[in-house]
């Protein structure tokens, strides 16, 4: 037993995914079965691992149907499982047709699950307690919020070949003078905004309420995006892994 992250009762909890299983799920070697955890501080290496993230923080109730909800959308939309009008405009791959609610909610799932573990991986992430219970309000009440609240920019990597078959785990980043994180996953890096002050300039990126996701091509997109995506060439060990 213990206090379930999610609906917060004192229930029994059962060990669920920090990072959505799909995200790597790709990126496992099918020969080694494993996947390459990247890291941009040059001072650790980087890492094949065997086995995704996992750690007891919630209910039967809130991972297997309420998290899961909004997974299994991102990963229908994400896989093109969900029909949507794809377009490369200005810069960016254009997806139209895609659910507000929850692929909003399914990006914030990803940055709270982060916040909310306790492993190691996880710990250079942290937000003040008004923002984790905020995401953890809207994730319980299936609110999506407006769209720069925890918005996210998704970014498609120059380097994609090599980076698809990545994990970065969350890390604090300097967002165009805000306070934000990145996570590469999936293929995407995924760099949320979280102290927003209403000055942020790029909320164009963000989901919009209409169902319109920019996915940016970093080679393509605002210099401050990319500056985001470069410290991590920095490691010496990139790409390769021991
Ligand atoms: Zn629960």
């Amino acid at each position: 037993m213990g206090t379930c992250k999610l609906c917060l009762k004192v229930r029994p909890l059962v060990e669920g995914h920090v990072l959505s299983e799909f995200l790597y799920a790709d990126l496992y070697d099918p020969d080694r079965h494993k996947f390459h955890e990247f890291h941009t501080d040059s001072t650790k290496r980087n890492v094949r691992r065997s086995s995704g993230y996992y750690e007891r923080m919630m209910c039967d109730d809130c991972d297997n149907r309420i998290i899961s909800g909004y997974e299994t959308y991102g990963a229908r939309v994400l896989n093109r499982g969900v029909e949507l009008l794809e377009v490369n405009e200005d810069g960016c791959l254009v997806s139209r047709g895609v659910d507000y609610a929850d692929f909003k909610l399914f990006q914030i799932s990803l940055l709270w699950r982060s916040v909310i573990s306790t492993r190691d991986e996880f710990r250079n992430i942290s937000v003040a307690p008004q923002d984790a219970e905020r995401m953890r309000q809207m994730l319980f009440e299936r609110d999506p919020g407006e769209p720069q609240e925890y918005g996210c920019v998704m970014l498609i990597p120059e380097r994609y070949d090599q980076l698809k078959h990545a994990i970065l785990p969350p890390e604090y980043v300097r967002l165009d003078r805000h306070g934000g994180f990145r996570l590469l996953a999936g293929g995407f890096w995924w760099l949320y905004l979280v102290s927003d002050d209403g000055v942020f300039e790029h909320k164009e990126y963000f989901l919009s309420t209409e169902g319109t996701l920019r996915c940016v091509y970093e080679d393509r997109s605002n210099n401050f995006i990319n500056q985001l995506a470069r410290d991590l060439v920095k490691n010496p060990t990139f790409p390769k892994c021991p």
